[in-house]
């Protein structure tokens, strides 16, 4: 559990800091600043995120984000209140995201293409809530997180209305087709009693158990924590870096089922 303490330290900490980095995840600047052919703190952040999770899929998400930190709090509130599912929901942030991205790329290409580099546009003082405005709008972003986690359930933030996770699914499902080495979750060949810890602890509200009974881990919404596999009583759940083989090769490697297959 020393990896899980570690994680949830770095994540709060990461949401301590939102009032330096706010700027540097901010889809209005990133906006702004293609209008004007400009490529933004925010532009590179987002750039990166994508290429990472061509490597470590969602772990992102899971290890270094601010917004996971401030849901990791209300799970606290919450005590852990499993997702309501909310058919038809999950596709709004593919939409918000969309929209988002296509707008930079009209806003550029009505430009006329990039014009300079500058990380630290509209951050005169690299720190970025430095005036009320943006104290304002760093309040709102902490509701918009936290709102839906005490209405809808944990991480709903995540699940439903999150534009920056499509970066990581999408990095991760190109790093998974290209066959990267890729960090994943993997069956270790233990026999799983059915305890439910697993499900119980993972922020994601994911059925663990029947993930592990069919053999098949993958999920776009698992954000790589592994909570699953650090609380397993039975170390049925394993952290593994590795390219993506076909399933049979997979578990003859692990030792594990024959149905064994990755979490991207
Ligand atoms: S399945 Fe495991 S690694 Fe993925 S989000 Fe849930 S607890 Fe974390
Ligand atoms: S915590 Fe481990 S043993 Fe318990 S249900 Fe999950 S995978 Fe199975």
């Amino acid at each position: 559990m020393k990896r899980q303490r570690l994680r949830r330290r770095i994540i709060v900490a990461s949401a301590i800091l939102l009032p330096v980095t706010l700027n540097y995840f901010s889809p209005y600047l990133m906006t702004t600043g293609a209008a004007l052919g400009i490529i933004t703190g925010s532009f590179i952040v987002w750039v990166v995120w994508s290429v990472v999770a061509l490597f470590v899929g969602r772990a992102a998400c899971g290890w270094v984000c601010p917004l996971d930190g401030i849901q990791l709090v209300c799970d606290k509130v919450t005590h852990g209140r499993r997702l309501r599912r909310v058919p038809g929901l999950g596709a709004l942030r593919y939409v918000l995201w969309a929209a988002w991205m296509g707008a930079v790329v009209a806003l550029l290409v009505r430009h006329g293409g990039v014009s300079h580099v500058e990380p630290l546009y509209m951050t005169a003082h690299v720190v970025s809530v430095d005036a009320a405005g943006n104290l304002i709008t760093l309040t709102m972003l902490v509701a918009i997180v936290a709102v839906p986690a005490v209405l809808i359930g944990r991480h709903a933030f995540c699940q439903y209305l999150c534009p920056f996770a499509p970066y990581n699914i999408v990095g991760s499902l190109a790093g998974r087709a290209l066959r990267l080495p890729q960090l994943r979750l993997r069956l270790s060949g233990a026999a799983c009693s059915g305890c439910g810890s697993c499900a119980g602890t993972c922020p994601m509200s994911l059925p663990v158990p029947e993930m592990v009974a069919t053999g098949d881990l993958r999920r776009t919404d698992c954000i790589m924590c592994g909570s699953c596999a650090d609380g397993c009583p039975r170390g049925v759940i394993a952290y593994r870096f590795a390219r993506t083989v076909s399933a049979a090769t997979s578990a003859a490697a692990d030792g594990a089922p024959g149905t064994a297959r990755d979490a991207a």
